[in-house]
This record gives C-alpha cells, sequence and structure tokens, in this order.
C-alpha cells in the first residue's frame, strides 16, 4: 500500500523499509519515516520525496511486570501489545479505535482513545524514546534528558527523525472482558448530558451519531474493565477482508445505504442495554474487517476530526446541519469529549472539549466545499483539526490549531518532510 488510509493522495514517492534498528536510513534529503500507514490524510505521505516503512521493527526490547513498563520497537503495533500484555493482566494505557497502529504512529500523533477525560493522550505514558537524527545522532529522550526533543518529538508528526524505539507504561487490569452500557439519545444536548454524567462513573466513553439526522441523535458507549472472567479474552485479529476489487470500483457508502445504515443501527440499539464484551470488540470494532477503507471505492474518502471547547459546544450543531444538508456523511460519525489533562506534546490535538470524526467519501469539488465549510466554523469557534485525519487544512488553520508551533518548527529535522508538511507549512 502506498498511499494513507482515506486512498486520496496518490503520492509519486520512493520506499525502503527499516528491518533493524541499526539500518541506515536512505540518504534522501526529502524524507519520512512512517508506520501502518493508518493515517487517513498525508500525514504518512511524503509526494515527491522518500518514505522509509518501519514496520519492519516489529520486537519486544524489555518488559517489567512488577511495573509494567514496556520498551519495544517502533513497529510494534498496538494489537501485538494488547496480544502479549493482556494475558499478564496489563493493557495499553490509551488506544485509538484500531490496533492496527504502531506504537511509533501513536507516539508522533499523540493518539487518543474513549479514556481521555481520565487517562490524557498516548504522549503521557511515553517514559522514554530513542530519535536517530539525519546528522547520524543517536538520543535518548525523556523528561529529563534531551527533554526539548522529546516534548517536539511527541506529537510531531514525524519530522523531528527517525524513532527507532519507544518505552512506555501500561496500565494494570483484572480481567480482560469490558462491561458496557449502551443508551440511545435523541439530541445534541442529551449527548452532553450523558457525557457529563458517564465521565464521573466510567473509565471508557464514546458515542455514535447519525450524521444525517439534524437533531443529533445517536448512541452512547459507557463501558469499563469487567469485574469477573479473567484474562482469557479473544484477542484474534480480523479473518475477513473486503476484496481488492471492491476499492477499485464505485463506492458502496451512498445516501440511500448511509440512511439505511443509521436508521437500522438506531433501532438496533434503541433504549438502555448492559452487556460484555470482549476488548477486541470494544476497542477495536472496525479491526473485524480488513481493508474496510476500500468501501470508499476508487476515489477513496477524508476523514474531519475537529475538536472545540465546550464553552461553544453548540457549533457542533451548526457542523451536522451543514454535513446533513450536504447529505455527505457516512456511517461512521463519532462525538465524544475530551478531558483536561495536559499532554507534554508540543503539537498535541488533544485539548478540553468535544470531538466530533466523521468520514466523507470523496465527491470532488462538493466534498472541498464542505470541508472547508466545517474547517471555518470550528476555527471561529477556537477549535483546531486533528493533522492524524486531515488532508485538506489550511496554513492558517493549522498555525491556529498549534499555539506552540514556532517552539516546534526549531527541532523539524531539516531532511524531513512530508505532503502534510509542504501544505501547512508552506509560506
Ligand atoms: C479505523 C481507525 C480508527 C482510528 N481511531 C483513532 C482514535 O480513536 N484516536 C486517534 O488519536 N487516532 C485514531 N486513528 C488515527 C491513528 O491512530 C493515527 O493516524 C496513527 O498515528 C496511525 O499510526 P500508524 O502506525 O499507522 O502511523 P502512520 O499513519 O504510518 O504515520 C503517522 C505518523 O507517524 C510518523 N511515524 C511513524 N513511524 C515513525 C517512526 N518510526 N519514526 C518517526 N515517525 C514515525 C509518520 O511519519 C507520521 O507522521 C484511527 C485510524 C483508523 C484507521
Amino acid at each position: 500500500m502506498n498511499d494513507s488510509w482515506g486512498n486520496i493522495c496518490r503520492p509519486r514517492q520512493t520506499q525502503s523499509n527499516l528491518n533493524w534498528r541499526t539500518d541506515v536510513l536512505p540518504v534522501a534529503d526529502k524524507k519520512l519515516v512512517v508506520g501502518n500507514r493508518r493515517s487517513y490524510g498525508d500525514v504518512c505521505i511524503n509526494d515527491g520525496g522518500a518514505i522509509i516503512d518501519a514496520t519492519g521493527l516489529n520486537r519486544f526490547i524489555s518488559f517489567d511486570r512488577s511495573t509494567g513498563i514496556v520498551r519495544c520497537e517502533a513497529g510494534v503495533t498496538l494489537w501485538q501489545v494488547a496480544k502479549f500484555a493482556v494475558p499478564l493482566g496489563w493493557f495499553l494505557p490509551v488506544t485509538p479505535g484500531t490496533g492496527f497502529v504502531t506504537v511509533a504512529g501513536a507516539v508522533a500523533n499523540d493518539v487518543h482513545g474513549k479514556n481521555h477525560h481520565v487517562a490524557g493522550s498516548f504522549g503521557c505514558f511515553v517514559k522514554k524514546l530513542q530519535l536517530r537524527r539525519s546528522n547520524g545522532d543517536e538520543l535518548v529522550c525523556s523528561e529529563t534528558e534531551n527533554t526539548e526533543l522529546f516534548a517536539a518529538t511527541i506529537g510531531g508528526l514525524g519530522l523531528t527523525g527517525f524513532i527507532s524505539w519507544v518505552e512506555f507504561a501500561l496500565k494494570p487490569i483484572q480481567h480482560s472482558m469490558m462491561a458496557v452500557d449502551s443508551v440511545s439519545y435523541n439530541s445534541y444536548e442529551e449527548f452532553l448530558a450523558l457525557s457529563s454524567e458517564s465521565e464521573k462513573t466510567h473509565e471508557y466513553c464514546v458515542s455514535w451519531i447519525d450524521c444525517l439526522d439534524k437533531s443529533g441523535r445517536g448512541v452512547f458507549f459507557r463501558g469499563k474493565h469487567a469485574e469477573e472472567g479473567g484474562l482469557d479474552a479473544d484477542l484474534e485479529a480480523a479473518k475477513r477482508s473486503v476484496p481488492a476489487l471492491v476499492g477499485a470500483g464505485f463506492p458502496l457508502v451512498n445516501q440511500l445505504s448511509v440512511y439505511l445504515f443509521n436508521a437500522t443501527y438506531m433501532r438496533a440499539h434503541a433504549g438502555n442495554r448492559q452487556y460484555t464484551e470482549t476488548i477486541a470488540k470494544f476497542f477495536y470494532p472496525l479491526d473485524s474487517l480488513l481493508n474496510w477503507n476500500r468501501i470508499y471505492g476508487r476515489k477513496g474518502f477524508y476523514q474531519f476530526q475537529c475538536v472545540v471547547p465546550l464553552e461553544n459546544a453548540e457549533v457542533l450543531k451548526e457542523v451536522f446541519a451543514c454535513i446533513s444538508a450536504a447529505n455527505q456523511g457516512s456511517f461512521l460519525s463519532v462525538l465524544k469529549t475530551m478531558g483536561s489533562i495536559a499532554s507534554p506534546a508540543l503539537l498535541s490535538f488533544c485539548r478540553p472539549g468535544v470531538t466530533l470524526a466523521i468520514d466523507f467519501p470523496n465527491r470532488g469539488k462538493k466534498t472541498m466545499q464542505l470541508l472547508s465549510t466545517l474547517e471555518d466554523l470550528v476555527m471561529h469557534a477556537g477549535g483546531a483539526i486533528y493533522p492524524a485525519k486531515d488532508a485538506t487544512m489550511s496554513a492558517a488553520t493549522f498555525e491556529k490549531s498549534f499555539p506552540k508551533l514556532a517552539e516546534y518548527i526549531q527541532y523539524v529535522d531539516p531532511a524531513f518532510t512530508s505532503s502534510f508538511w509542504q501544505r501547512v507549512n508552506a509560506k
């Protein structure tokens, strides 16, 4: 795979692979090390330059069973960590909605999960990492060594150099099943009330929203690690995959299929349900079908993820109205709140507020216009757009979203770049 998860960039770039931590980086002066390319837009793309794939660095280096501190190579995936750690009574402190992300990818985008309100972002758990710069320097970075580079590399979009290993803290768990509670709601106000109430009692909170319905209806999911069942839950990754032929053809996502899916999903989750499910189902429901991004056909899709401060949370109603009027949404629309635990990163997207993530099939100009309208609404409300998902934000929006950008820029490795960086740093 050459493109990012959204399949919209079509890059012309050379590619090489790293298999050992001591492998020499290509001498190219426009390089970017990447992981599993689960970023939707262009942070893991380097049009006109060189991509260095680090997924071959997939080994564990050390694990302290008494503290849960694990050190592993950059390309180890979160699935690998979960499979290794859960039977021993440990779990990822923060995990995004797919386990196919690499540890270095999780650092470089400072990813967040359903527990942001109580845990913060992935970067909050990173103890140390090793960074190789293009001048040959190999530096261990932490809160006590090379501290500025540490803060610039977490959430640093892969531009401070090659991360060869990461050491981070896992969290202890007693049981591997999840106790889940789902509650359907009929308005955005109900969502906000459910969030504020559930965050006091539940470690994990997330909500699916019907993007075609102006009222803001959806289903709220809140979960905890179960209090019984032991540590032997099924952690198998998916075996089914969407065929390549689907990805090369017309999109399966259209107004009718989204409407039918959303109506069925709302009906299936009506009211309040309590159940237990595996870690895999709770955290990684989309991983049960490999290559699901192919359902968007050969033109691919965009994801828009923003965060807006709670005091301006009302603006998301305007966002929903625009999406509904444009009839462009998809099944995948996620709404949740973020808490106030600060990340050590200079450029973290994570901040207190409400975050919305939504997929849009690529319909050319119409989709670009919609994305631009949404961007304006979010920026007027003092919000920010998530680089890991983005392929369209302007340089001005990027600058406004990240107040410590000027400080960060000092630590960018001069031989590293990405399509994203070329777009947002164009002065
Ligand atoms: C289904 C799905 C659900 C998702 N859910 C969430 C979510 O809930 N929360 C969230 O925060 N994100 C989420 N994401 C986004 C995803 O977590 C991030 O894009 C993540 O960074 C992808 O990691 P990756 O290993 O695929 O890295 P890539 O996408 O390949 O790269 C991401 C960045 O990491 C850098 N990088 C990778 N390896 C190295 C290295 N060894 N050295 C230096 N830089 C490196 C790259 O240069 C790039 O800038 C989701 C993505 C998908 C597909």
